[in-house]
C-alpha cells in the first residue's frame, strides 16, 4: 500500500475499491469522505451537508460500492440527481471506483434519450442505477416493480431536487422502494421542506456537516478566473506570463496532476517541480530546499504534499484545482503572505465549482475579486517588460566588452546595428512572440482531435473545440454544415459533452452528424447539418440542460 492511499485504507473497504481509488490518484480522503464513508459502510441513514467540490460523490459511491454483491445481478443501489448532467457523472464516478470489481454494472437513467435500453440496462441486472427522478418515475409506470430489490437509496443534491419541483416524483418513488432499505440524503442547504423528508423517510440519521469557521486571510490579494475545465492548462501558462512572482506554487487535487503540470511547466523554460505524496522525504527536502533558494521557481503539489511547506519567497498561490474545503483553501493561500510580505492567490473555479466559491468567500469574511484571462496585447507587454528588465541592467558595461566585436560583426555581416540586435534579440528571447499578431497564432487551439470517450459517445466523430472561450476566430465549418447558436455558455454550466448528448438524443442524430462545438462564456455554437436543418431545429425546440432551454437557431456571421 502506498503512502497516499493509506488514508483511504484505514477505512477498511473492499480491496478492490481501494485499488479503484489507488489508480484515480486521491491521496487522502477529503473531510466529507473521512465522515461519511464510515457511517454509510455499516448501514446507517445519513443526512449530508456538502456541495459539490467536496468530493461527496465518493463519500458515498465508496462505501456502496463496498456493500454492492457483485454475484446478484439485480439492482441494489439507487442514487437520485437533480439533472441529467449529474446523473451522468455520478454515474461515471461510480464506473471509475468500480473499475476493478467484475461483474458491477451501472446504468444512467434520464430524460431525452430512449427509455427502451435504460429499462434493459436495469432488467439485465445493473446493480447501482442513477437517475433523475422524472423519468425514473416514467419507468416506475411501466413496471412498479423494478425498484424492489434497492437496498441504498442516495438523494443527491437533495435542495436542488425540490427546487426542480421533483417532490411528487420523489414520493412515488419512495413508496416503490422496500422499506427497510438504508437512506443517505446529500444536500448542500438544509431547509424545511428536505428536513420534514429526512423526517418521513429517513429512520435515525446520523448528521454529517463539515463545520467552517471563519478565518482571516488579510495580507493576501485573492482573485479568480471562471473557466472551462479544458481549459485549464492554457490558463495557467498566461497567468504565468502576466504575474509578477518570485517563487509560486500550484495546487492540484491528483499526483498525476502534478506530474503532468510540472513537466508541461519544464518544457516551457520553467524551473519546475512536481511535489506529491509519492515522492520520498528526502527528495521532497530537495525539492522545498531549491525553491527556496532560487534553483526552482515553480512547485506544483497537492495538499498533503505541501502540508507545513514554509517558503518566504512564494509570491503567489496558484489554486488550480478548486479545494474540496474552505480550511484547504485557507491552508493552501497561507504558503504565501508570509514574514509580513503581501501575497496574492489565485484560484480557477470551473462554472459548477461557483458555489463553493461561495463558501470560501463567507468562510474568509473576503469577496474574491473576479478577473479577466490576460489578452494577447497584456501578454505582449509583459514579455517586453521582462526584456526590458533583463537589458536594462547590462546596457551600462557591455559596450565596454562586446562594443568593438559587434563593429567587426556588423562589417562583416555587412548589415545595420538594428539588423544585428534584431537577430541578437532573437536569440535573447529564444525567438519567443514579441507582436501580437505571432501572440495570437501562439495562442490558438490545438487541432480539435479530441473524441469524447465516453460509453456511447466513444465511436462519434465529433470533434470539440477545446480552445479558449474567450477566442473568436474563423474556423472552417465541417463539411454539408451550418453553425448554430445555443443560447447557454460556460457561465450557465455548459460542458460539450452534455450540449452533445442532448443534441444527438433528442434529434435521434447518427454519432458522426455533429461537427465542432464551442463553449464560449454566454452561449454555444454547435455545427449541425444543413440537409434537414429546419426539421432538426423542430425536434430541439424544448431540449433542455440543467432546466433551460437551449434556444438553438441558425447562427449567421457577418
Ligand atoms: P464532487 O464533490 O463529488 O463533485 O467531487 C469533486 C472532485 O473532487 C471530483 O473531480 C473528484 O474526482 C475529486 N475528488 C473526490 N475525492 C477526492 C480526493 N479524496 N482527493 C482528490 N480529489 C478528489
Amino acid at each position: 500500500m502506498t503512502q497516499e492511499t493509506s488514508g483511504f485504507a484505514a477505512f477498511n473497504l473492499n480491496q478492490n475499491i481501494l485499488a479503484a481509488v489507488a489508480a484515480t490518484g486521491y491521496e487522502e480522503p477529503s473531510a466529507i469522505q473521512r465522515q461519511s464513508i464510515p457511517i454509510i459502510m455499516v448501514g446507517q441513514d445519513m443526512i449530508g451537508q456538502a456541495q459539490t467540490g467536496t468530493g461527496k460523490t465518493a463519500a458515498f459511491a465508496l462505501p456502496i460500492l463496498h456493500c454492492i454483491n457483485p454475484i446478484k445481478r439485480e439492482p441494489q443501489a439507487l442514487i437520485l440527481a437533480p439533472t441529467r448532467e449529474l446523473a451522468l457523472q455520478v454515474a461515471t464516478s461510480f464506473e471509475t471506483y468500480a473499475k476493478q470489481m467484475p461483474g458491477v454494472t451501472v446504468v444512467a437513467v434520464y430524460g431525452g434519450s430512449p427509455m427502451g435500453p435504460q429499462l434493459k440496462a436495469i432488467r439485465n441486472g445493473a446493480q447501482v442505477v442513477v437517475a433523475t427522478p422524472g423519468r425514473l418515475c416514467d419507468h416506475l409506470r411501466r413496471d412498479e416493480k423494478a425498484l424492489l430489490t434497492v437496498n441504498h437509496l442516495v438523494l443527491d443534491e437533495a435542495d436542488e431536487m425540490l427546487k426542480l419541483g421533483f417532490m411528487d416524483d420523489l414520493e412515488i418513488i419512495f413508496k416503490a422502494l422496500p422499506p427497510n432499505r438504508q437512506t443517505v440524503l446529500f444536500s448542500a442547504t438544509l431547509p424545511q421542506s428536505i428536513r420534514a423528508i429526512a423526517e418521513r423517510h429517513l429512520r435515525d440519521p446520523r448528521h454529517v456537516k463539515i463545520h467552517t469557521k471563519t478565518q482571516t486571510v488579510t495580507a493576501i490579494k485573492q482573485a479568480y478566473l471562471l473557466v472551462h475545465a479544458d481549459q485549464k492548462t492554457s490558463v495557467v501558462l498566461s497567468l504565468l506570463e502576466v504575474e509578477d512572482f518570485d517563487a509560486l506554487i500550484m495546487f492540484v487535487r491528483t499526483k498525476q496532476a502534478t506530474l503532468d503540470l510540472a513537466s508541461i511547466l519544464e518544457s516551457k523554460g520553467y524551473k519546475a517541480a512536481a511535489l506529491n505524496g509519492d515522492i520520498a522525504q528526502s527528495q521532497r527536502e530537495r525539492v522545498i530546499d531549491s525553491l527556496k533558494d532560487g534553483r526552482l521557481d515553480i512547485v506544483v503539489a497537492t495538499d498533503v504534499a505541501a502540508r507545513g511547506l514554509d517558503v518566504p519567497r512564494i509570491t503567489h498561490v496558484l489554486n488550480v484545482d478548486m479545494p474540496y474545503d474552505p480550511e484547504s483553501y485557507v491552508h493552501r493561500i497561507g504558503r504565501t503572505g508570509r514574514a509580513g510580505r503581501e501575497g496574492r492567490a489565485l484560484l480557477l473555479v470551473i462554472p459548477r465549482e461557483r458555489r463553493m466559491l461561495q463558501v470560501i468567500e463567507r468562510v474568509t469574511g473576503q469577496k474574491v475579486t473576479e478577473i479577466r484571462l490576460p489578452d494577447s496585447q497584456a501578454i505582449l507587454d509583459a514579455r517586453i517588460k521582462k526584456l526590458t528588465n533583463s537589458l536594462s541592467p547590462l546596457v551600462a558595461d557591455a559596450e565596454s566588452t562586446y562594443g568593438s566585436l559587434l563593429d567587426c560583426l556588423t562589417a562583416d555581416i555587412n548589415c545595420t546595428l538594428r539588423a544585428m540586435a534584431a537577430a541578437l534579440l532573437r536569440i535573447a528571447t529564444n525567438g519567443q512572440a514579441l507582436n501580437l499578431d505571432a501572440i495570437e497564432k501562439e495562442r490558438r487551439p490545438m487541432a480539435p482531435t479530441n473524441i469524447l470517450r465516453s460509453d456511447r459517445l466513444e465511436r462519434s466523430s465529433v470533434r470539440l473545440d477545446r480552445c479558449n472561450r474567450e477566442r473568436r476566430f474563423p474556423v472552417p465549418l465541417a463539411k454539408g454544415h451550418v453553425r448554430c447558436r445555443i443560447a447557454l455558455g460556460a457561465r450557465d454550466g455548459i460542458v460539450a459533452k452534455n450540449l452533445l448528448g442532448a443534441i444527438l438524443n433528442d434529434g435521434r442524430l447518427a454519432h458522426d452528424a455533429i461537427g465542432r462545438i464551442q463553449i464560449r462564456d454566454n452561449f454555444s455554437l454547435v455545427e449541425l447539418p444543413e440537409d434537414g436543418l429546419e426539421a432538426l431545429l423542430t425536434k430541439l425546440k424544448d431540449t433542455r440542460i440543467a432546466g433551460k432551454q437551449l434556444k438553438l437557431r441558425r447562427y449567421r456571421e457577418d
